[in-house]
């Protein structure tokens, strides 16, 4: 067998697009293997979304131009492809940049690996068509044994692309417009995980509470409506989502987290400012007040849940009492975690344009004030944990030997001392302690009283 290395940068769509091409390379003779190092092909799937992660790829492919030439100096035919969004933005560019690049390939254009690959062995090759609509049709279904190797959770694709036009991002130019998958061919494949043991799905999206998909009764399916089909899968005890906007978030979706217990208890809801002279500048089309209400709404239909969003700091024209209004909605809401960061120009979209950007060493300050307040709500979140009995469904070995880690319904890591062959059961669990980053706890009796 020839070996594959396949390295995803970035989001979880990413994550997905990697199994899919490792899906496609199984059936042209390629086993995935770990490292770089003996491998006839190696796979950047790569994020644009900052410059800091565009940066990156260029640094790890001078890593891989060394690599690549001590093998084949050896007599391997090691070869390097460029996938994911820096390839639809940047084009032929990698290849002017890192000319040992064989094919550079865009996220919509992956399903044609094969053919490319083959095209490459005669010239350097470009692909960043950008229709979708055909690639999903064209994916080969995992194997059982692959789907097996990566453990009971797993993403599932439902929608991909962006209408949205945030004026800082760069999604609805990588990706294209708004898609949705037709429901019958996500069911089918999330019906093949679950029978290869998968409990666990996220389905995911660029901006995935948009989803409208074509139903099998012939009517445009909601993503509220998609989770009631999806909860009826059988094995499927767990069902997420992400990431909404919040301008989506619907009453029937707000529903489901009350109506459906497979969907739990936790939603990223990304609003990037508190300040509504901000979100109207970065084009949000929502208020910090509506996020405000909106979040009450769900906290109403299901008022365990937690919450998650996403930040930046130093949108251009941020000032001093902009940000003040982030924190304060920060402090407002209490989230469970956050991702935050600093606005980063992106060629190409509207907000690179603008004056006033805001000075680095400023940023830096505000994303550490910031990033303080989010870290206390998170522990805050973690420690109130403490005594609670919750289900963990136990999904890989632990950091220690006799523990297993799995997962809480709100999304935390969670470590207690458990048999490897419970893997995929999902106790019942007495939260002990708080760490920094994981739970720890032991499994409690059939009452869900301690053991
Ligand atoms: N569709 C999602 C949304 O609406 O929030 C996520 C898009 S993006 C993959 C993930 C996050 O990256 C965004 O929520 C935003 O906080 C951040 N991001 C996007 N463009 C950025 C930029 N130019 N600079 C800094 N952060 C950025
Ligand atoms: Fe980017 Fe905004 Fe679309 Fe999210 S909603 S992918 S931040 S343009």
């Amino acid at each position: 067998m020839k070996k594959v290395h396949i390295k995803s940068f970035g989001c979880q769509m990413n994550v997905y697009d990697g199994q899919r091409m490792a899906d496609i390379l199984a059936g042209q003779g390629y086993e995935e293997t770990a490292t770089p190092e003996g491998a006839d092909l190696i796979l950047l799937n790569t994020c644009h979304i900052r410059d800091r992660a565009v940066q990156k790829v260029y640094t790890e492919l001078g890593k891989l131009r060394d690599l690549k030439n001590g093998q084949n100096a050896t007599g391997q035919d090691t070869r390097i492809v460029v996938a994911g969004c820096v390839a639809q933005a940047e084009g032929a560019e990698i290849q002017r940049r890192q000319p040992a690049v064989d094919l550079v390939v865009g996220p919509q254009a992956y399903h044609r690996l094969p053919a490319l690959l083959d095209e490459a062995r005669r010239r350097r090759v470009v692909d960043t068509d950008l229709p979708i609509d055909d690639k999903f049709g064209h994916l080969p279904a995992p194997k059982p044994a692959a789907i097996r190797g990566r453990g009971i959770s797993a993403f599932v694709t439902i929608q991909e692309g962006c209408d949205k036009f945030c004026a800082f991002c760069v999604v609805p130019y990588t990706r294209g417009a708004e898609f949705s998958r037709p429901v019958a061919a996500i069911v089918s494949e999330i019906e093949r995980l679950a029978e290869a043991g998968v409990q666990d799905v996220t389905l995911i999206g660029q901006n995935v509470n948009a989803y409208h998909g074509d139903g099998p009764d012939g009517a445009v399916w909601s993503l509220a409506r998609l989770m009631h089909r999806v909860a009826e899968v059988p094995g499927v005890t767990r069902i997420r989502y992400t990431t909404s906007h919040p301008r989506d978030m619907d009453d029937d979706l707000i529903a489901a987290h009350r109506d459906l217990p497979q969907v739990m208890p936790f939603l990223h809801l990304p609003v990037q400012a508190g300040s509504d002279r901000i979100l109207a500048a970065m084009n949000r089309k929502h208020t910090a007040d509506e996020y405000r209400r909106l979040i009450e709404r769900v906290r109403a239909a299901r008022p365990d849940i937690a919450l998650s969003s996403d930040f930046i700091v130093g949108f251009p024209g941020e000032s001093d009492a902009d940000f003040a209004e982030t924190l304060r909605l920060v402090e407002d809401i209490g989230f469970a975690s956050s991702y935050s960061f600093k606005y980063s120009p992106r060629p190409g979209t509207p907000a690179a344009d603008l004056g006033d950007q805001v000075a680095p060493e400023l940023m830096s300050e505000r994303l550490h004030r910031l990033q303080e307040r989010i870290e206390h709500h998170r522990q805050a979140f973690n420690h109130a944990m403490v005594g609670r009995t919750v289900d963990v469904l136990l999904e890989r070995v632990g950091r220690h030997p006799g523990q297993l880690a799995g997962k809480s319904p709100y999304l935390q890591a969670v470590q207690i001392e458990a048999r490897a062959n419970q893997i995929g059961d999902m106790v019942k669990v007495v939260i002990e302690r708080a760490g920094s980053n994981s739970l720890f706890g032991r499994e409690a009796g059939p009452e869900g009283l301690a053991a």
